[in-house]
């Protein structure tokens, strides 16, 4: 059965990945982007996901478009990496702000035509580093374990409902995200991830589609790794 599925950051990364993959399984697909234009063949607004304004305007253009989300893949996300020392308090807030209260915002928006429609999967893209921590990402860190609880307690209040919010946890992925590390580094990641290479943006989001489908309705509040092995026992 067709879904109305919403895509944060669905422009290109991770995100637009998974917007593919649900358009290839025929839902009918909104992505959100900050700048530029919206993907070729798949409907897009314009959002920042750090404005409550920006969120409720979107998910406004895609309910008269495409009709209320069904499916809200929270996938929006931002680094600012630094060492915990040299970390403002502006670094800290800016990516705690995107990346969790801005999933926040998003699942907020979406649950109340969810409970409306006694039907709702929310899934949101964490990291491998919310779990395994990771040096000179406090912040990042810090906005990806949350998300966990977030999912939780989402699970906890609405799961009745017949709404489930799972989080996927992806290790390293080709994209521009990951495109500035030095070949040392990427080197040493490698080195480091038991299936021995970065994830491609298909990996994470076949698991996605999954979550979001009849197969995973019996899963909520679960964290799905896609990390090759890395965070084995976190
Ligand atoms: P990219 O940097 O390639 O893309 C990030 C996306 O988020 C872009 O679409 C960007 O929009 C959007 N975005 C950022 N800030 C905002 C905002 N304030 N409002 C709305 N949209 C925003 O990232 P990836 O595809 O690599 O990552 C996607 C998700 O997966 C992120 O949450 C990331 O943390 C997570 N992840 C990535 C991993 C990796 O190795 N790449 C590993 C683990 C998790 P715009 O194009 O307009 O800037």
């Amino acid at each position: 059965m067709a879904r109305t599925v919403l895509v944060t950051g669905g422009n290109r990364g991770i995100g637009l990945a998974i917007a593919r993959a649900f358009a290839a399984q025929g839902d009918r697909v909104a992505v959100t982007h900050r700048t530029g234009t919206a993907p070729e063949g798949l409907f897009g607004v314009v959002c920042d996901i750090t404005d409550p304004t920006s969120v409720d305007s979107a998910f406004s253009k895609v309910e008269a478009e495409l009709g209320p989300v069904e499916v809200l893949v929270a996938n929006a996300g931002i680094t600012d990496d630094t060492l915990l020392l040299r970390m403002t308090d502006d670094q800290f807030t800016r990516v705690v702000d995107t990346n969790l209260t801005g999933t926040f915002r998003c699942a907020k928006r979406a649950s109340s035509k969810m409970l409306r429609a006694k039907w709702g999967r929310m899934i949101f893209i964490s990291s491998v580093v919310g779990l395994y921590g990771s040096p000179g990402q406090v912040n990042y860190a810090a906005s990806k374990a949350g998300l966990i609880g977030i999912a939780r307690s989402i699970t906890r209040e609405l799961g009745s409902r017949n709404i489930t919010a799972n989080v996927v946890a992806p290790g390293f992925v080709e994209t521009d995200m990951t495109a500035d590390l030095s070949d040392d580094r990427k080197k040493a990641y490698r080195e480091a991830i038991p299936l021995g290479r970065f994830a491609t943006p298909d990996e994470v989001a076949e698991v996605v589609t999954w979550l979001a489908g009849d197969a995973a309705g019996y899963i909520s509040g679960a964290v799905i790794p896609v990390d090759g092995g890395l965070g084995m026992g976190h």
